[in-house]
């Protein structure tokens, strides 16, 4: 065990390679090792911590590479119990991306790059997977008639999914961005180029993120695809909230899940697809299907039935 009277506890804010960077309780910021012990008892040996842990560590002398700077360093001799991760799986390892996490944010665009309703979707079931509670955020309403948004709000709303129409830009919706950042851990996922820093900027101008950066899923032959990075939120409003910026994470919209389960993960054709006539129904082309029935009859709505069979048979969004 270890001796937390040496220890000080704190919060993983990212992992590479061996090493973590930890804010501590006491406010400084740790460079980290992970004791060996801890390594062997976690499944996958390089995610023994992930962004997000809330770990003790236990200071160490500096080496005098960083004596002049605000850096220490320390050991990380003990990880607490987690909840809502976000993992993907190769080759049989599960690889954590960030843990403790609270929501999935999702975050898209009403033009600049175009609305893409179908990749709102697929981020939905990763939360469904996760557990994650999901909150749809749509950015740069500037730029259009926010009326012609309401049909597919309408259509999130009546499934029980929040969606918040805001604009980096003009400061709409911001505070009502802020009311559900504060005190909850959230991911933040969406492509490229929606306002990702730049709404995280508007909620927090002293982040100072680089707005309209290459994000590195679009910079070949680097490994950061899964590097996740907790970004705390030090104002008051944020009531001890924190966001974390995971690069890659379109990838990770689907990871994992079979075919077979996409229908499970979709709230509007779940009470349906038990009534269809054939029990291995994929709800795509067979007769006597319960869910396409509700489709026709306007219970489900047709436009989230074409992402279910886009997403069934594993199209891009
Ligand atoms: P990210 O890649 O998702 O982090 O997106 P960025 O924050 O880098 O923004 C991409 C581009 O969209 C930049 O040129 C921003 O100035 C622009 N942008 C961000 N938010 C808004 C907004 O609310 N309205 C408009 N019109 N442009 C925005
Ligand atoms: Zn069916």
């Amino acid at each position: 065990d270890f001796d937390r009277e040496l220890c000080v506890a704190g919060r993983v804010l990212r992992v590479q390679g061996l090493v973590s960077t930890v804010r501590g309780d006491d406010g400084r910021s740790y460079a980290c090792a992970t004791r060996q012990l801890l390594k062997q008892i976690a499944i996958d040996a390089r995610h023994a911590v992930a962004a997000g842990d809330r770990v003790w560590l236990r200071p160490e002398r500096s080496s005098g590479i960083r004596q002049e700077s605000e850096w220490h360093e320390g050991i990380i001799e003990r990880v607490e119990p987690r909840h809502g991760a976000l993992s993907r799986t190769s080759r049989n390892r599960r690889h954590l991306i960030a843990v403790n996490l609270d929501q999935l944010v999702i975050v898209t665009s009403a033009a600049e790059p175009r609305l893409k309703p179908h990749l709102v979707d697929r981020f939905l079931i990763t939360a469904e997977k996760t557990g994650l509670k999901p909150l749809v955020v749509i950015n740069k309403v500037d730029l259009i008639d926010p009326a012609d948004l309401m049909p597919l709000v309408g259509v999130y709303a009546q499934l029980g999914y929040r969606a918040l129409l805001v604009s980096a830009q003009t400061g709409l919706g911001v505070d009502r961005l802020r009311e559900r950042l504060a005190g909850r851990v959230s991911a933040l996922s969406g492509q490229s180029g929606v306002g990702k820093s730049s709404l995280l900027n508007a909620v927090e101008p002293g982040l100072g993120l680089r707005v309209g950066a290459v994000s590195n899923e679009t910079q070949k032959g680097k490994h950061t695809t899964t590097t996740a990075e907790l970004l705390p939120l030090e104002s008051d409003w944020a009531d001890g909230g924190a966001v974390i910026d995971t690069p890659g994470i379109r990838q990770f919209a689907l990871w994992d899940v079979e075919p077979e389960e996409v229908a499970g993960f979709f709230r509007d054709l779940r009470p349906y697809v038990s009534r269809c006539r054939f029990p291995d129904c994929t709800h795509t082309h067979e007769d006597f299907c319960a869910v396409k029935d509700a489709v026709a009859d306007g219970w489900i709505d047709s436009r989230r039935y074409e992402s279910y069979v886009q997403t069934h048979a594993g199209d891009e969004a």
